[in-house]
């Protein structure tokens, strides 16, 4: 049985609720909850909750998440690995981040393999996976159509993962494809990070020091491609590639 909503409490409705929701969250169980409970961008709560109500025939018969997806992982994680958003019938389904698709199979299996995951599979939000000095986050924290967000959406949703990284402080993020890159970059420049200008082109292994002055600490950002189909199927995108990936964050944090 599909329940759209899930019976939260009223969330956020507007852009201006998020900003004040985020920035009053005190710990990251506040934040992770509140995101859960939020409906500011009317484009993508009526599509999170469309694909709930139709699921592919693989997955009828099953209750979806249908809300926004909060970050997973170690509250104290030094290692966050962006994305751009959930996917419809992946973390929309199942409620975390990169669990219950082909993407997430591929990316979990590299954490375990790193030593920052408890086992190599992401099934469901209840199958035991932990995770150690990494969390897994994303800018858009709603499953948008055709995976594209819009740069109101995008801005919108900023403050929730503006908090968070406030609140986890990473030393590392290791961004998962140009999208996903583009967008944190912009997400970042708006809460405070100096992003130097002309911006960091996307590219896989690129490397780029950010400084947020009124915190007064660095972030690195590590590209990756992303690990979707289109990229794990054809060899764009190999075990290996990700490893090295995962170790250069391993050797930037003290
Ligand atoms: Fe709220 Fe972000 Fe979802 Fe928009 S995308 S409704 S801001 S959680």
């Amino acid at each position: 049985m599909v329940t759209p909503g899930g019976g939260a409490a009223p969330g956020p409705t507007s852009p201006a609720g998020v900003a004040a929701a985020a920035t009053a969250a005190p710990d990251l169980a506040t934040l992770d909850h509140a995101v859960t409970t939020c409906r500011a961008c009317p484009r993508l709560v009526a599509w999170r909750e469309a694909v709930a109500a139709d699921p592919p025939a693989r997955y009828r018969g099953q209750t979806y998440w249908a809300r926004p997806v909060p970050g997973f992982g170690d509250p104290r994680a030094r290692v966050v690995v962006v994305g751009l958003a959930p996917a419809a019938h992946g973390a929309n389904r199942t409620g975390r981040m990169f669990t219950g698709d082909r993407s997430g199979d591929f990316l979990f299996a590299g954490l375990h393999r790193a030593g920052l995951a408890s086992q190599p599979t992401s099934t469901a939000a209840d199958d035991g996976l932990t995770l150690h000095d990494v969390r897994v986050t994303a800018p858009v924290r709603c499953a948008p159509p055709a995976n594209v967000p819009t740069p109101d959406e995008r801005r919108t949703c900023g403050p929730w993962l503006a908090r968070e990284l406030a609140l986890v402080a990473p030393r590392v993020a290791v961004v998962l494809g140009g999208f996903g890159w583009q967008a944190l970059l912009t997400t970042l420049a708006e809460q405070g990070w100096t992003v130097p200008r002309p911006r960091p082109a996307f590219a896989h292994g690129a490397e780029v020091t950010l400084h947020h002055a009124a915190q007064a600490r660095d972030l690195t950002l590590l590209g990756c491609y992303h690990v979707s189909q289109q990229n794990t199927f054809t060899g764009r995108l190999t075990p290996a590639m990700l490893d090295a990936v995962l170790h250069r964050a391993r050797e930037v944090i003290p």
